[in-house]
């Protein structure tokens, strides 16, 4: 019974039983033909307008120098909401958004349920990694037994990892530049992306394990997708085919 009312407490989209139970899916301010697009500033904008180009579709103002959050495309019914990383999936699960771009990292960290994925992007490439200060005997101290206090903004994902190794940790949730706590001693170990390994290098830091591969993903509200499909499915089409060609070259 108590678990039931856990259950009932915590929204868990992964759950088999979040279908049961859900509200029907309600479409916030976009039940209308204007398609709304959820980018991050940043590396996943600059490498997502590629293929927005491919599908015909240009940003009319630049999120680094517009206070914008709603920026105009050459076409009168499509908009580009500029929200952080994390909430892409939030605002795309909840419909306020029709798709957006996510990273795996915030997709495995968050819980992909509700959504649809149908492409890997192959961009935002990185990986995601265990790193610690130059020096720090990793191998050692996390084979001996004790417990390993590691600062990261993915405490679902390291958890994870290290109950796979056996290992105890104290996860510290951090929520930007990592890379500081072994250096201050707030930490033993950072879980965190790596892409060129500068900023570790910079920072006297060295990874030790690669958890897992990242890149980002086309993320599509369900409801969107029929009530939308003849608008959002020739997009895909073509983010898939100049994916399928870049990756090719
Ligand atoms: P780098 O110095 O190129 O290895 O980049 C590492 C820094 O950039 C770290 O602070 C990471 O959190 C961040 N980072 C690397 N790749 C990504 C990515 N694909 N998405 C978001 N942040 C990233």
């Amino acid at each position: 019974m108590g678990v039931f009312f856990l259950f009932l407490l915590k929204i868990d989209y992964n759950s088999p039983f979040y279908g049961l139970f859900r509200q029907p899916e309600r479409l916030t301010m976009n039940e209308n033909n204007t398609l709304t697009i959820a980018l991050s500033k940043g590396r996943i904008f600059d490498e997502t307008l590629p293929l927005l180009a491919a599908a015909g579709i240009e940003v009319l103002e630049n999120p680094e120098t517009s206070r914008k959050l709603i920026l105009p495309t050459n076409h009168d019914n499509m908009r580009v909401i500029i929200v952080r990383a994390s909430d892409v999936p939030t605002y795309v699960r909840y419909g306020a958004a029709d798709f957006g771009i996510a990273g795996k990292d915030v997709l495995i960290e968050s819980g992909g349920g509700g959504l649809y994925q149908p492409l890997d992007l192959k961009i935002a490439q990185c990986k995601m990694m265990v790193a610690v200060k130059q020096g720090f005997d990793y191998q050692k101290v996390s084979s001996a037994g004790s417990r390993l206090r590691i600062a990261t903004k993915y405490p679902n994902i390291a958890r994870e990892h290290f109950a796979q190794k056996g290992v105890h940790i104290d996860i510290i949730k951090l929520y930007g530049s990592m890379e500081l706590a072994p250096l201050v001693g707030l930490s033993d170990a950072i879980v965190d992306l790596v892409s060129t390994g500068g900023t570790l290098r910079a920072n006297n830091l060295e990874a030790v394990e690669h958890i897992c591969d990242i890149s980002s993903r086309l993320i599509v509200n369900k409801a969107a997708l029929k009530l939308k499909h003849a608008q959002i499915q020739p997009i895909i089409d073509v983010f898939a085919k100049t994916v399928a060609q870049q990756n090719q070259a």
